[in-house]
C-alpha cells in the first residue's frame, strides 16, 4: 500500500474508485490536500445527547444506548421495516427504519449506537423515525454524531456522510499541511495555524474553535485576494508615466468658464486626479459616479492640464453615439482654451482617418475622442500622457492594455489611466472588486437637479400615464419609452419595439411625433434618430436598451420602462438617469405586467431611493453579490469562507499583504506563500 501524503492523488485513497474519483475531480479535487480544503457548508450540533426518559414527540434528538432488540419484516407491497429497541440508563425507545434491510447486516443486539432523528408517533406508539446511525467503539472518536457535525455542499453522488468519513480517515495528515502564512502576520492577526484550522473546520471540538478556524480560513482567502490585487497594482506602477504639472491658475480659469459650479465631490475627484498626474508613477484610477453626476467635466479638467504641458490625451467611449456626444461637449468646453480635438469612429472615412493618424503622430491633436477605432494598430501618438476610458465595464482587459501600449514615447512611457463607471459599488465592496485601482467617487448630484418622481404603474393606469406624457409634450418636454427585455434574442426585442412604436404612433399619440431607435440599426441610422430627438424634432422616442449608456438630452422629462420587472435595479437606475438632467421636474414610470416577490421589493427600492450608491447597497441586500455582479464574472465573489462585507477583516488582509510585498515584492522569501497564491489564482481566475 502507498504511504499517503498531502500530495497523494485521490485515486490512491482506499475506497475511492473510478466513479468517486470522477465525481471528486468534477469539484476540482485531485489530491489529498484538495480534499482537505473542501470545506463544510454548515455544521450541525449533534453534540447534545438526550436522556431517553426526557424525549418528547416532535423533538429532533440524539440519543446513545444499546440495541436491546432488533428485527426486520416485510410488510404490504414488499415494504421492509426494521424495528428495534434502544435503551440507555434512563429508559428505552422504539426505533423504526423503512426500506433499509441492509442495516440488519451491520447492527446487532448488544451493539452500542448513537442515533439522531425525529421522534414521531406512527401507529400511536412513540418512536425514533429513520434516524441516522453510528456505531460506538470504545476509544474511537465519533464522526457523524454525538459531536458538531460538518455538512458538506450536497453534490449528487457525494453524500456528506461519505465525505465526512473519507476526510476523517485522512486526519493523521492534517498536521502535515504547510502553513504558508508568515509568522509575523499570524501573530499580528491573531490567527491559528493552518493545520489546526483544517482540523477544526472539519471536526470542531466546540463552536469557539470552529469560529477560530473559520476566521483563519476566511483571512487567508482575503489575504490572497489582496496579495493578487496589490501585485497587479505593483505591476502597473512599475511603468513610468509623463509628469503633468498642476497649473492652479488654469484650473481656476477653467472652472469659472463653466455655466455652473462644480459640486464638492467633483472638486475632490478632480483634485485626486490632478495630484496623480503630477507623479512619474502612472495613475490607475477609477472614477465612480452616478449617471448624470458630471464625470465628463472632471475628465475635461485633466485633459486641459495635459494639453497645457504639451502632451496628448485619448478618450475612449463604448459607442459611436457616446463618442459623438463627448466630442460635442468637450469641444464646447475645451476649444476656447486652445485644445485641439478630433473624433475617430469605426465609420470615419479612410481618408480622414489617415489625416488623423498623421496629426496624432505629429502632435497636432491634443485630444482624440473615439470608439475602439482609437486602439487600432495604426493609431500612434506623439506623446500620449492620459488615457480615459468611459463606461469601463464595457471594455475588456485586452482593450485597456492596448490603450496602455499607445503611451510609449520610444517605448519608455505608459499613459496615466483614468477609467470611469456609472455602476456604483458600495465602498465596502470596492476593495474586493477593484482592489488594484485607486478610487474617486462622485457621490452627490449637481445642486440644480430635482429628485425624479418614480412611480410603479399597474396595467389599468396606462391611459392616465399616456395623457400625462401628452401634457408634457405640449410644454416641449420629451419622453423615452423603453421596451421590455426579451431574453431569447435581440431580433424579437427589435420586433417588439417596432410594433410598439407603430401602436403608439397610430393609436395612442397620433398627434405627436414618435421615433424609434434600436440595437440593430446601423450607426448612422441611430445617430440620425438621436439627433432628431436631441433637436426636438420628436416628442417620444421608443427604444430598446441601446440608450442605456450615457446620452444627454436635457429637455427629456419622462422615462417610461415597459416590463420593468425584467430589469435589474442598476439598469433601471441607469435608464432613469437619462432624464432629470436639467432643472425641471422629471418622471420615471415603471410599467409592470405582473410583479411579485423580489421584483416588487426592487421596484419599490427604486421609487424610494435616488442615490446610486445607496441603491447598489439595497440591490446587494436583495439579491446578494453573486447575482448583482455575476455579469462582471468576478471569481472573488465566490470565495468559500470569506464574507465580502467584513470590511474590517478585508482591511487587515490588505494591510498584511501590503506589508509582505513592501519588503519582498516578488515573494522570493515566501515560496510556500507564492505557490499557494498561484493555486488560489487558478481557482478564482483572476483576469
Ligand atoms: P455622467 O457622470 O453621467 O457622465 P455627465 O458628465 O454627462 O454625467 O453630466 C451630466 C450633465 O450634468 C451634463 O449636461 C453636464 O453639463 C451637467 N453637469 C455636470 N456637472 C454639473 C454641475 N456641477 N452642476 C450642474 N450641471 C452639471
Ligand atoms: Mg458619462
Amino acid at each position: 500500500m502507498i504511504k499517503l501524503t498531502i500530495k497523494t492523488s485521490i485515486a490512491n485513497i482506499s475506497g475511492i474508485g473510478q466513479v468517486y474519483k470522477r465525481r471528486l475531480e468534477h469539484l476540482g479535487i485531485k489530491n489529498v490536500q484538495d480534499l482537505l480544503f473542501y470545506f463544510p457548508r454548515r455544521w450541525d450540533d449533534l453534540s447534545k445527547i438526550s436522556k431517553i426518559s426526557e424525549i418528547k414527540i416532535g423533538d429532533f434528538v440524539t440519543v446513545k444506548g444499546k440495541i436491546q432488540d432488533i428485527k426486520g419484516t416485510f410488510i404490504f407491497k414488499r415494504r421492509h421495516i426494521i424495528e428495534a429497541m434502544v435503551g440507555d440508563e434512563t429508559g428505552s425507545v422504539r426505533v423504526i427504519w423503512y426500506n433499509q434491510p441492509y442495516l440488519l447486516d451491520s447492527i446487532f443486539k448488544g451493539d452500542e449506537v448513537i442515533l439522531s432523528g425525529k421522534i414521531a408517533k406512527p401507529k400511536s406508539k412513540l418512536a425514533l423515525q429513520s434516524p441516522a446511525l453510528e456505531k460506538v467503539f470504545p476509544g474511537k472518536e465519533l464522526v457523524h454524531m454525538g459531536r458538531i457535525v460538518p455538512v458538506y455542499p450536497e453534490i449528487r453522488g457525494l453524500s456528506s456522510r461519505w465525505l465526512r468519513y473519507k476526510i476523517k480517515s485522512l486526519s493523521s495528515l492534517f498536521k502535515d499541511i504547510k502553513d504558508y502564512l508568515p509568522e509575523a502576520i499570524k501573530e499580528s492577526q491573531k490567527v491559528i495555524s493552518l493545520s489546526d484550522a483544517i482540523t477544526q473546520v472539519h471536526f470542531p471540538e466546540n463552536f469557539k474553535k470552529l469560529e477560530e478556524a473559520k476566521k483563519r480560513l476566511a483571512f487567508d482567502e482575503l489575504f490572497l485576494m489582496q496579495l493578487s490585487w496589490l501585485q497587479k497594482k505593483q505591476a502597473w506602477e512599475e511603468g513610468e508615466a509623463l509628469k503633468i504639472p498642476f497649473d492652479q491658475n488654469l484650473a481656476k480659469k477653467f472652472v469659472s468658464s463653466l455655466p455652473y459650479k462644480l459640486t464638492d465631490a467633483q472638486k475632490k475627484s478632480a483634485w485626486e486626479i490632478l495630484r496623480d498626474l503630477e507623479k512619474i508613477k502612472p495613475m490607475n484610477r477609477l472614477l465612480e459616479g452616478d449617471v448624470g453626476s458630471g464625470k465628463t467635466i472632471v475628465a475635461a479638467l485633466a485633459i486641459l492640464m495635459v494639453q497645457k504641458s504639451g502632451k496628448q490625451s485619448a478618450y475612449m467611449a463604448p459607442t459611436e453615439i457616446l463618442a459623438q456626444q463627448h466630442f460635442k461637449t468637450l469641444s464646447e468646453t475645451l476649444e476656447k482654451f486652445g485644445v485641439k480635438i478630433s473624433l475617430i469612429l469605426g465609420s470615419t472615412k479612410t481618408q480622414s482617418k489617415k489625416q488623423i493618424y498623421k496629426k496624432l503622430k505629429q502632435g497636432e491633436i491634443d485630444l482624440i475622442i473615439g470608439t475602439h477605432a482609437l486602439i487600432q494598430e495604426k493609431v500612434d501618438f506623439k506623446n500620449l500622457a492620459l488615457a480615459i476610458v468611459d463606461e469601463q465595464h464595457r471594455f475588456g482587459v485586452k482593450q485597456r492594455a492596448l490603450l496602455r501600449a499607445k503611451g510609449s514615447v520610444n517605448g519608455k512611457f505608459i499613459p496615466h489611466l483614468l477609467t470611469m463607471t456609472a455602476t456604483p459599488i458600495p465602498r465596502t465592496l470596492s476593495l474586493s472588486i477593484y482592489g488594484d485601482l485607486d478610487l474617486s467617487m462622485i457621490d452627490e448630484m449637481p445642486k440644480n437637479r430635482q429628485k425624479i418622481i418614480t412611480k410603479i404603474i399597474k396595467p389599468g393606469k396606462r391611459d392616465e400615464t399616456y395623457e400625462f406624457i401628452r401634457k408634457e409634450a405640449r410644454e416641449g418636454k420629451q419622453t423615452f419609452i423603453i421596451c421590455p427585455l426579451i431574453d431569447e434574442s435581440d431580433k424579437l426585442e427589435v420586433k417588439a419595439a417596432k410594433t410598439e412604436q407603430q401602436r403608439l404612433a397610430k393609436e395612442v399619440f397620433p398627434d405627436l411625433r414618435v421615433g424609434l431607435v434600436h440595437g440593430r440599426m446601423k450607426a448612422e441610422q441611430k445617430e440620425r434618430v438621436m439627433n432628431l430627438f436631441q433637436n426636438k424634432k420628436l416628442d417620444i422616442l421608443v427604444a430598446t436598451t441601446v440608450i442605456e449608456v450615457g446620452i444627454d438630452v436635457p429637455q427629456a422629462s419622462v422615462m417610461v420602462v415597459e416590463g420593468a420587472e425584467r430589469f435589474g435595479l442598476a439598469q433601471l437606475h441607469q435608464l432613469r438617469g437619462r432624464v432629470g438632467r436639467a432643472s425641471h421636474q422629471s418622471y420615471c414610470f415603471l410599467f409592470t405586467e405582473k410583479a411579485g416577490g423580489k421584483a416588487v421589493t426592487r421596484l419599490n427600492a427604486l421609487a424610494e431611493l435616488s442615490n446610486g450608491f445607496k441603491l447598489a447597497e439595497k440591490d446587494l441586500e436583495i439579491r446578494g453579490p453573486g447575482e448583482v455582479f455575476g455579469r462582471l464574472q468576478h471569481g472573488y465573489l465566490n470565495l468559500k469562507m470569506a464574507d465580502l462585507f467584513d470590511t474590517v477583516l478585508i482591511k487587515q488582509a490588505r494591510e498584511g499583504a501590503s506589508d509582505i510585498l513592501r519588503n519582498d515584492s516578488a515573494l522570493k522569501n515566501h515560496q510556500e506563500l507564492k505557490r499557494e497564491l498561484q493555486r488560489f489564482q487558478t481557482i478564482y481566475h483572476l483576469e
